[in-house]
């Protein structure tokens, strides 16, 4: 009879990533009724996914999620091994080898595509590259944005179009007490842009954003928002998508685009934050770099909660030099783990990762974004990390196949062989004490470390 999950033969679990989602993961194993490790790999030296790099800086409340993470990470069952690429310095095979079981939580790193003439223009990023950059992830951290122009295009309203736009429209006193990254506040103290054009290919009713994203906009120092009133005039399948009591948020949101549309434009500030409706990206036109954009108007098809945007014909055009496509994220394929290449996910049945005739992979698991696509607050990923790590213990006594396994042991073996600088999470604290040392003198409740032999050289 197998022993597995009692003290003395422990169920050993891989993590790979240490977001929202794999910390719950974690928490969920922890809390279960019987005896785990948990190891969690983390290609940076810093752990929280996300939560660091993604969350906006100046909403630090959300960053509060981290308390609870390192409650979890503080659990005598938990192991943080960061500064480690799985798929490069260690295989899925070593932690398929070394773990009874490893859970997929590395989120969707990627972005999805506009498909669009231009599209790589330079002067057309993503909006990854930018929240990156602004929060100081080391991939992001050289990169250059040109923000000499008079005018910046976002295309996309969910969240994350909200947070690149809101940056773009906050004054510098805004952001320097937040935990932004100091080369971005600098390059945004020169900031040229007047307006910012927040595009979207639907209707105000199926705006993505929400409700507390879109009012800060109606109170920022220096940008107004700006709304045309006969974009609020709403066709009969969106006004029964409003009706509906389920789809609150869209209504607050659409009766805080009405509010804007009617306010009277505040002539002292400097900016002004468009938001348009019914319009998508036809072409993006520039000889090397963006200078234009042009826009086709689209009009709405389908039934309620289904209607999809469809061009016209009709163009406009709006000069630009600098473009931000913040259409949705994407995941990225790790080398041995089933991917679905439309969806950008991991194909999976509740969590249990499944290969292309749909066979449950042992020992293979998953949560979070690339789970389930690039949706949900920070909270989302805790129910679908418990739905995930119920399926793993669930098939507990398949996951025994009689070999001993070594867990963090055996990792750590393949790593030192191969000279890999892996990053523990008391070294992670010491860079963690640093940055917030760094930011008290500027009233920023810390200043990031952005390469990463910066954040080594401090463990050390
Ligand atoms: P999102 O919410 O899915 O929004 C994507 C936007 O891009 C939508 O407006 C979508 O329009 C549009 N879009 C998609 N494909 C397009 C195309 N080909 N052409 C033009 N427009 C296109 O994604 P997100 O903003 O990246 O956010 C991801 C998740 O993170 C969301 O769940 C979000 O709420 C969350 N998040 C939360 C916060 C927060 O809580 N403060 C902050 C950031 C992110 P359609 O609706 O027509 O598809």
């Amino acid at each position: 009879m197998s022993t597995l999950g009692t003290e003395q033969d422990p169920l050993l679990v891989a993590i790979v990533g240490s977001g929202p989602s794999g910390f719950y993961a974690a928490e969920a194993l922890i809390k279960s009724d019987i005896a785990v490790k948990v190891d969690v790999l983390e290609r940076l030296p810093s752990p929280f996914g996300l939560v660091r790099s993604g969350v906006a800086p100046d909403h630090q409340k959300l960053k509060q999620a981290i308390k609870l993470y390192e409650k979890i990470a503080a659990s005598p069952e938990f192991n943080l091994i960061a500064n480690v690429t799985v798929g490069t310095d260690i295989t899925v095979k070593d932690l398929c080898e070394s773990h009874h079981a490893v859970i997929f939580t590395c989120g969707a790193e990627s972005d999805r595509k506009l498909g669009v003439p231009g599209e790589d223009l330079i002067g057309s990023h993503t909006a990854t590259e930018f929240v990156g950059w602004y929060n100081g992830h080391p991939d992001y951290r050289d990169r250059e944005f040109d923000l000499s122009h008079d005018v910046a295009v976002i295309i996309g309203q969910g969240n994350v179009a909200a947070d690149v736009s809101r940056i773009l429209s906050k004054t510098v006193d805004e952001l320097k007490q937040t935990d932004i990254a100091e080369h971005a506040l600098d390059t945004l103290a020169e900031s040229k842009i007047k307006e910012i054009h927040v595009i979207g290919r639907r209707g105000p009713a199926q705006a993505k954003l929400t409700p507390k994203e879109l009012r800060e906009f109606g109170e920022l120092a220096d940008c107004s928002p700006v709304v045309l009133s006969e974009d609020m005039i709403l066709n009969p399948e969106s006004e029964k998508e409003l009706e509906e009591k389920s789809n609150v948020a869209s209504k607050k949101i659409y009766d805080l685009f009405c509010e804007f549309s009617k306010r009277e434009i505040d002539s002292s500030k400097t900016k002004k934050c468009f938001f348009s409706f019914l319009m998508g990206p036809k072409e993006l036109v520039g000889n090397s770099r963006l200078e234009k954009v042009v826009l086709e108007k689209n009009g709405l098809s389908g039934e309620p909660f289904k209607q999809s945007a469809r061009g016209t014909g009709e163009t406009i055009e709006l000069e630009s030099g600098i473009l931000f496509r913040s259409i949705g994220y994407r995941g990225v394929p790790i080398e041995g783990v089933p991917f679905h290449e439309n969806w950008g996910t991991i194909p999976n049945e509740k969590g249990r990762v499944t290969d292309n005739d749909n066979n449950v992979v042992s020992q293979f698991y998953t949560a979070g974004w690339i789970k389930r696509g690039p949706s949900g607050i920070i909270g989302t990923n805790r129910a679908c990390s418990v739905e995930t790590v119920g399926c793993l213990l669930e098939d507990i006594t398949k996951l025994d196949d009689g070999s001993k396994k070594s867990g963090a042991a055996a990792i750590y073996t393949i790593l030192d062989s191969k000279n890999i600088r892996h990053v523990n999470y008391a070294e992670w604290k010491k860079i963690d004490a640093k940055e917030i040392e760094r930011g008290e003198p500027k009233g920023k409740p810390r200043e990031k470390y952005t390469y990463i032999d910066e954040m080594l050289s401090v463990t050390d």
